[in-house]
């Protein structure tokens, strides 16, 4: 792999300009009717920060029979778009078959949807379709936290002699309940940024959020992250919207996080009020997540005692709560946590654990 970083490396070419701007990249998920894209591409176009207008065609779905994209028919609307607003138009393609027809429609910018990544035969045919094209190409990370299987992917069309090759971070799928629909894992993006330094990296706070509320802190830590551009979900009646309803943000939305993050400044020093209170809203959601985890961890015990024998206590105690409260305030100690403080809260956790197993299994703990 060694050989494909230093490769990459010096193939990747730096899109930002030099006075560091973002860029930016907004649209509805999916384009629905010719009306709904000149509407929004209309409203977009008044704020001066949008570098391309994004439309999805092809959607690739979680379950068959959800809306999935208008497909070819957009692609004249995305046409109307660029002559109406002279704004550049970006489309997701997820196969060869979707190049070859955005291409014919002279699309500026193609990005590589999550699901997509994640199939690296696929994605080397789309690369293969691209061999010779001069085309910006953005590629989300795959749905799993699997740097490498990024890597791979930028590198697909970096081999293929495309210069403008860029990543899309729009969070990782796991299992569980979140504050995010898909977690940002801030960690994976940095690692892809070490392994191919100068690679453009914009963040998709749309997908990564799931909730428009959250849009717009999740794009000021990106942007205090080092990202180098956005990419935002704009519907003009979001709630109606035939995908990801949830997480698109009207144009007047959108104007406002914009206007707030302050695209100028290269850094925020996160003291104003607006940026307390979206902290806070932030730390409620991770309050109800605690709680949830909490929940979590002692179903397991109540579940533990269903399987045991009536009578038996497996709730780890004794050497064996020493060895895994030694694992936990190494992890602990790692994150910047106070040791002590860890101690005392899992040993009330686990306190709580025994006595929901005794009670379960008719134990009267001493
Ligand atoms: C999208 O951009 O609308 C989309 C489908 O995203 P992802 O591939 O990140 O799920
Ligand atoms: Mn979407």
């Amino acid at each position: 792999m060694k050989n494909l970083t230093s490769w990459a490396m010096e193939n990747v070419k730096r899109q930002k300009t030099e006075s560091g701007k973002k860029i930016i990249i907004a649209g509805p998920c999916s384009a629905e009717s010719p009306e709904q894209l000149l509407e929004t591409a209309n409203a977009l176009v008044l704020n001066g920060n949008v570098d391309y207008f994004r439309a999805g065609l092809w959607k690739p779905r979680t379950l068959p029979g959800s809306f999935e994209g208008v497909g070819v028919e957009g692609l004249k609307w995305l046409r109307m778009v660029r002559e109406e607003t002279g704004m550049k138009v970006a489309t997701e393609v997820g196969s060869e078959k979707h190049v070859a027809e955005a291409l014919k429609y002279d699309v500026d910018l193609l990005w590589i949807g999550a699901r997509t990544v994640s199939n690296p035969f696929v994605v080397q045919e789309i690369a293969e379709s691209l061999r010779g094209v001069n085309i910006p190409v953005l590629v989300k990370n795959p749905l799993n936290p699997d740097v490498e299987l990024w890597f791979g992917a930028i590198n697909r069309f970096l081999k293929l002699g495309l210069k403008d090759v860029g990543a899309i971070h729009r969070g990782f799928s796991i299992w569980g309940k979140s504050i995010y629909r898909n977690p940002p894992i801030w960690k994976i993006p940095q690692l892809l940024k070490e392994r191919i330094p100068g690679i453009m990296m914009i963040n998709d706070p749309s997908h990564i959020s799931g909730k428009r509320s959250l849009v717009p802190l999740i794009s000021r830590k990106a942007l205090e992250n080092g990202a180098d551009g956005l990419m935002i979900e704009v519907h003009p009646d979001p709630k109606k919207a035939m995908s990801d309803a949830a997480q698109q943000v009207t144009p007047g939305g959108f104007f406002d996080i914009i206007r707030s993050l302050n695209l100028e400044k290269t850094s925020y020093n996160g003291t104003n009020e607006s940026s307390v209170d979206e902290l806070s809203s932030e730390m409620d959601m991770v309050d109800d997540l605690l709680i949830h985890t909490i929940a979590n961890r002692m179903d397991l015990s109540r579940q533990i005692a269903r399987v045991n024998s009536p009578g038996q206590l497996t709730t780890a105690r004794g050497a064996k709560w020493e060895q895994t409260l030694k694992r936990l305030l190494g992890m602990a100690t790692e994150d910047g946590l106070r040791p002590d403080f860890i101690h005392r809260l899992f040993n009330e956790i686990q306190k709580e654990s025994c006595h929901i197993q005794s009670s379960c299994s008719g134990i009267v703990e001493k």
